[in-house]
C-alpha cells in the first residue's frame, strides 16, 4: 500500500453502541477517503493475529477477546499523509488522554474498548489492509 493510506477498525464497543455512522462521518470530515469496507467478525484465531505483536503484553487476552466480541467495521483510508493523519483524528488510546473531539474522545469507553484502530506506520498499514482485504475490493 502506497504511504496515503491507512487501515482502520471500528471496534466492537462502538459498533454496539451505535457508533458506526458517526465515526464515519469523523472520518469523512477529516479529509480521508474511503477505498474498502466491510462489516465484519474476527474469529478468536484472525484476531490473536492481527494483534500478535502484542502477544506478551498483560492484555492480550482480553484484546483478542474483545475484538472477536462482536462485529466491526473494516477499512482501508486514502488521504496525504494518512496514517499520521488518522493517529490524530482517533486520539491517545486511553480517551481519557486523547485531545477533546477525537473519536476516542468522543465515542470510547476505556483503554481497551476504544473505539476504533489506527495502523502506526506506513509498513502496517499495508500489511493490516492486505489482512482483511483482496486487492479486488480495494477501490483505487
Ligand atoms: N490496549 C489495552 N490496554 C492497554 C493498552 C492497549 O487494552 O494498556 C488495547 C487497546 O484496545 C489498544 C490495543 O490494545 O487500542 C492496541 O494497543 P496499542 O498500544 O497498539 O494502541 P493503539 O495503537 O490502538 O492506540
Ligand atoms: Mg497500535
Amino acid at each position: 500500500m502506497a504511504d496515503n493510506r491507512t487501515f482502520t477498525m471500528i471496534k466492537p464497543d462502538a459498533v454496539k453502541a451505535g457508533h458506526i455512522g458517526a465515526i464515519l462521518a469523523k472520518i469523512n470530515e477529516g479529509g480521508f477517503r474511503i477505498v474498502a469496507m466491510k462489516l465484519t467478525q474476527l474469529s478468536n484465531e484472525k484476531a490473536g493475529e492481527f494483534y500478535a505483536v502484542h502477544k506478551e503484553r498483560p492484555f492480550y487476552g482480553e484484546l483478542v477477546e474483545f475484538m472477536s466480541s462482536g462485529p466491526i467495521v473494516a477499512a482501508i483510508l486514502e488521504k496525504d499523509n494518512a496514517v499520521e493523519d488518522f493517529r490524530k483524528l482517533i486520539g491517545a488510546t486511553d480517551p481519557s488522554k486523547a485531545e477533546p473531539g477525537t473519536i476516542r474522545a468522543l465515542y470510547a469507553k476505556n483503554i481497551g474498548e476504544n473505539a476504533v484502530h489506527g495502523s502506526d506506520s506506513d509498513e502496517n498499514a499495508a500489511i493490516e489492509g492486505a489482512f482483511h482485504f483482496a486487492g479486488v475490493e480495494v477501490f483505487a
